[in-house]
């Protein structure tokens, strides 16, 4: 094994990063990134993004449109053809390559597990290579088994024992064995069922909230992204960031129509709830359904909580589901409501961080107001952001919550539901 001489990346020599995010992660800069394959396929076009530590962005966006080999081009399995991607500050190229990937944990679809190797030897395979005993590397590829919800009995198994939801947890373990500060999972929940991706991805949430990684993520499927991420890269057919934003912005404030149509006009109204928690005084909000008459006066029912001037409305379906917010000021009295009148606000329904969705429903909404809907998505109520705030602050007295970790002075630092 050879020595870096690059002490600020590799794992074992980092000096720790001082303030927010001590267990010591890194920052990963691309400046102006391209990629075009030797047979003039342009992958990736002039890439310019901060992926910043301890926090999990995502990648997403139609298959082809450069997101893997963007992920590639930061472990150097693939290499830009224009451009640079700095790891805290220093340039890749000037890493080497295997010294840069022991540092970086990969985890892909389908796992990539070695088929003749049990489930402990697969997990310690990067350890071993660095040179600690088998022994102690079998110890705690166990301990990590545990930590992705694994029992201890599958260590003694082969891969193809195992179920798909089993293999991607072992992929897990496995990318996690040598502490890397960086991890980058390409689809990786991306072949298993639906249920069992809901599971892997809720303990993924978990795992991270307790790890702290810098994790690049890659995903086709924008309700991943949304659910996972700290921020969402989406890029576009041809290799182009599209938008780098919050969950609740890329959903809200979509940057062009390209993003609005693959975030769908749909999701935008099912961000508009979040599931109630209970400690959230919840205020009566009156409604108005689609297709009826904005009535005279509307909305002004809804004054002293937040929205002052009574300007919004908050218009539903038929089966009182939130579809947006109407603005009272821009149509007449009379107007029949229709989709193409509303406004959509931005949050994420979650119930493992409701505090903190409905405190980005209530600052994301246009109205000020989140809507609290039941478990059939019908609305209940809304509730304003100071509302939210005094939950929060109630709650740190309390027992620990995920929404604990919101800072009420950088409320939208992490939007949405990933805790
Ligand atoms: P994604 O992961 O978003 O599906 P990729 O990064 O895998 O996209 O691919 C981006 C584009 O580059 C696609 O058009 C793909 O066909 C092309 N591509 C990927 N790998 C190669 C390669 N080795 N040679 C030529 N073209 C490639
Ligand atoms: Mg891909």
């Amino acid at each position: 094994m050879t020595h870096s001489t690059h002490r600020s990346f590799t794992p074992t020599a980092r000096t720790p990063t001082p303030q927010a995010y001590p267990k010591g992660t890194a920052v990963i800069n691309f400046q102006s990134v391209s990629k075009v394959y030797p047979d003039g396929t342009p992958a990736v076009q002039d890439l310019t993004i901060e992926i910043p530590t301890g926090r999990i962005t995502v990648f997403v966006g139609p298959s082809g449109c450069g997101k893997t080999t963007s992920l590639r081009m930061i472990n150097r399995m693939i290499e830009p053809t224009g451009g640079t991607v700095l790891i805290d500050g220093q340039d890749t190229r000037s890493i080497d390559a295997p010294m840069l990937r022991r540092g970086i944990g990969y985890v892909i679809q389908n796992a990539g597990l070695f088929p003749h190797r049990t489930v402990l030897d697969n997990i310690a395979t990067v350890p071993v290579l660095q040179g600690k005993s088998r022994r102690s590397a079998r110890a705690a590829a166990g301990d990590l088994l545990a930590r992705v919800g694994l029992d201890a009995a599958m260590g003694n198994r082969y891969p193809a024992q195992l179920s798909g939801g089993q293999q991607q947890r072992v992929g897990v373990a496995r990318a996690l064995a040598a502490d890397p500060p960086v991890m980058l999972m390409d689809e990786p929940f991306s072949a298993v069922d639906p249920v069992v991706r809901s599971q892997l991805q809720d303990e993924f949430i978990r795992l991270q909230s307790e790890l702290g990684k810098t994790i690049v993520f890659v995903t086709h499927d924008i309700d991943e992204a949304v659910k996972l991420g700290d921020q969402i890269a989406v890029f576009a057919v041809g290799g182009r960031l599209a938008q780098f934003a919050s969950p609740a912005d890329v959903l809200s404030r979509p940057a062009d129509d390209f993003v609005a149509d693959f975030v769908g006009r749909d999701r935008g109204y099912r961000a508009l709830s979040f599931v109630v928690s209970e400690d959230l005084p919840l205020h009566d909000e009156p409604t108005l359904t689609l297709g009826r008459p904005v009535p005279a006066g509307a909305g002004s029912a809804a004054e002293g909580i937040g929205d002052d001037h009574g300007q919004w409305l908050l218009v539903v379906d038929e089966k009182h589901q939130p579809r947006g917010w109407l603005d009272c000021l821009r149509v007449p009295e009379g107007h029949l409501v229709t989709p193409d009148d509303l406004v959509l606000g931005g949050s994420l329904a979650g119930p493992e961080a409701s505090l903190r969705t409905a405190l980005d429903a209530a600052l994301s909404s246009p109205s000020g107001r989140g809507v609290a809907v039941d478990g059939e998505t019908k609305v209940i109520g809304t509730v304003a952001a100071r509302d939210v705030l005094d939950a929060i602050e109630k709650s740190r007295g309390a027992t620990p919550d995920p929404a604990e970790r919101i800072e009420p002075s950088d409320p939208l630092s992490k939007a949405g539901a990933a805790t």
